[in-house]
């Protein structure tokens, strides 16, 4: 009995399952690099969601559809899971850079505009839909690189208009663009110059007005926890006050200097732990013990090249759940790649390709809670794939600099198509061969 479904892709030169049946928890240690690759495999779309893989024999000998796309030649894996941007922001940074490469320090920088408060004096300048449309396009540069899901933050209004202002921006950009997309108040990202004097009053604004009123527009809360910043009881008095109002949690934690911030994560059941370039080892055994996904974020400490990498390796042999992600914010890391974080990961953290396909993939969606819809290809899920035109799954981490992404396809339907310019007969070519 051949059964009749909206699509296949076929003739994958390799797809990356991850492995056997749905995933129970975030994965760790060996389970971070069992990723199932299928030799000439396809996929079948019902919908929006995945109605069977297997190789394309299995797959053609059960199913029929009208529009059957032929992958020959490229690896298939799932649509990148991006679980930690700063995308709702109004303008680039590039001056700073280039007086940091010339040597300016971050005091320089500040005294000359730079830094977080530019970005927020840039936001609070501009009109809603002005922001909507920026964030709109920062959306679009990940589905061009292959993400399909991204986590957005706020943190560059710094007050209750402006904050909103953020939300509401990251909403429409959200409506307008074919992602999943988990929004998260940010407003503890930074303390605004008008508080400079008073730390504790702006504490106050956050827990008892701006969660209260903008929790119903995010779905999480993130603290920038960081001596100097918010430190270890602000950040907590922060959570709490969001996870009464209904909020999930994620936490900038130990990224410069240690504080306790992975065990503080671990300890109010936050989601992730964020950066962790130096978490101590009590934080490693509190997120091994946990299931708080460790989110690491390289590209950042690449871009700011500074030391202070994560330890990736002891944390996945302690047993933490890792995640890796962009970090994409004007500042201090302006990529959209997953692939580009997939090679720093590798050469810097010294993460295997298939504990970096893991890490990019269930793991991150495991860390925003998506992990039974999406970042793995089973049925059941939602049709997100990520086409690469690279010879094997060990290109990624290899391959770096360019964007072999060849398309990127969410729910079933492919939204970028960068190898239609290659290829223009290419959507032709699928349907014939159905109509045969
Ligand atoms: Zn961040």
């Amino acid at each position: 009995m051949v059964e009749t479904v909206d699509r296949l892709f076929v003739h994958c030169r390799e797809l990356i399952t991850l492995g056997d049946g749905p995933p129970a928890g975030p994965r760790r240690g060996e389970a971070m690099r069992r990723i199932g690759v299928v030799e000439d495999g396809a996929v079948a779309v019902s919908g929006e969601w995945i109605a069977a893989v297997g190789t394309t024999d299995e797959i053609t000998r059960k199913y029929r559809a009208n529009e059957e796309l032929d992958l020959s030649g490229f690896v298939v894996m799932p649509g990148f899971v991006d679980c930690h941007t700063h995308p709702v922001f109004a303008r680039t940074r590039e001056n700073e850079f280039h007086m940091r490469c010339a040597g300016a320090d971050y005091m320089a920088i500040a005294a000359s505009g730079g830094g977080i408060l530019s970005s927020m004096r840039s936001v609070r300048e501009m009109a809603l839909e002005d922001l909507a449309e920026c964030t709109e396009r920062h959306l679009w540069g990940f589905a061009a690189h292959g993400t399909t899901t991204v986590e957005c933050k706020t943190g560059y209004g710094l007050s209750l208009a402006d904050e909103c202002k953020s939300l509401q921006a990251l909403q429409r950009a959200a409506a307008a663009v074919p992602l999943n997309v988990k929004r998260t108040f940010l407003g503890a990202h930074e303390f605004p110059p008008e508080y400079r004097d008073d730390r504790e009053a702006y504490v106050r604004l956050l827990c008892d007005e701006m969660i209260p009123q903008l929790g119903k527009l995010a779905d999480y809360c993130d603290v920038f926890a960081e001596p100097g910043v918010f430190d270890r009881t602000q950040s907590q008095r922060i959570l709490l006050a969001a996870r009464a109002n209904g909020l999930r949690l994620r936490m900038h934690a130990d990224e410069i200097q240690p504080m306790g911030g992975a065990e503080l994560a671990v300890q109010l059941g936050a989601d992730s732990a964020d950066h962790l370039g130096r978490i101590s080892d009590e934080g490693i055994r509190a997120l091994a013990a946990s299931n708080t996904v460790g989110v690491l974020l390289p590209g950042t400490i690449f871009f700011l090249a500074k030391p202070g990498y994560a330890p990736a390796r002891r944390m996945i042999e302690a047993g933490c759940a890792i995640a890796i992600a962009t970090d994409f914010n004007p500042g201090s890391c302006y990529t959209q790649s997953m692939m580009l974080i997939a090679s720093i990961a590798c050469t810097q953290m010294k993460m295997t390709a298939e504990e970096v396909i893991t890490a990019a993939t269930i793991n991150a969606a495991y860390s925003l809670q998506l992990d039974r819809e999406v970042g793995t290809l089973h049925p059941g899920k939602r049709a997100d794939l990520c086409v690469l035109d690279v010879p094997s799954w060990r290109s990624i981490g290899y391959s770096f600099g360019g964007n072999p992404v060849a398309m990127t396809i969410k729910n079933g339907v492919p939204i970028v198509a960068n190898v239609i310019e290659r290829n223009p007969d290419w959507f032709q070519r699928g349907s014939d061969r159905a109509s045969q």
